[in-house]
């Protein structure tokens, strides 16, 4: 893929859309930028990128070959954001999505209410598949410093 095509995100060239986010250049400013660049990374096989955009607490919980497998064993066709709900509260926002993709032998639809949070000006994707080893009087997994119960845990 060179920067001149489509972004997979479907918001115009790849090199003014996802790519300066992917290479970190820039940051997502909005929790649906953040999640427009994470289908990109699904769709390009940037898995260090969605890593690296799930909650930092979540991050090791993660299964890095599943997560590159269920990339590349897809084929990316379409993002739609069905919703954007950008302040739930002052750190935790809402994307409704639908990604369309076929697995080879059939499309599929992929319809998902995500939860996001801000932390130190960055968003990260609250992984809601993750089995949690945390109470809820423990420092969130977002890294806010809050209990757990107080933050992440209302959207998780
Ligand atoms: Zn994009
Ligand atoms: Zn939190």
């Amino acid at each position: 893929m060179t920067s001149s095509q489509n972004c997979p995100c479907g918001q115009g060239q790849y090199a003014a859309c996802c790519q300066p986010l992917h290479l970190k250049q820039q940051i997502a400013q909005t929790a649906e930028q953040l999640m427009r660049s994470r289908y990109s990374a699904f769709a390009l096989q940037q898995i260090d990128y969605i890593l690296q955009t799930t909650a930092l607490g979540q991050q090791l919980a993660l299964d890095r070959a599943a997560i590159a497998d269920w990339s590349q064993s897809n084929q990316w066709l379409k993002l739609e954001v069905v919703q954007h709900q950008p302040k739930l509260d002052k750190t935790h926002a809402l994307v409704e999505f639908k990604a369309h993709y076929h697995d080879g032998m059939q499309a599929h639809i992929h319809h998902e209410i995500s939860h996001f949070v801000l932390h130190q000006q960055q968003w990260y994707f609250l992984d809601p598949t993750l089995d949690l080893q945390i109470t809820m009087k423990q420092p969130c997994i977002c890294g806010s410093g809050k209990k757990f119960k107080q933050c992440c845990a209302q959207f998780i």
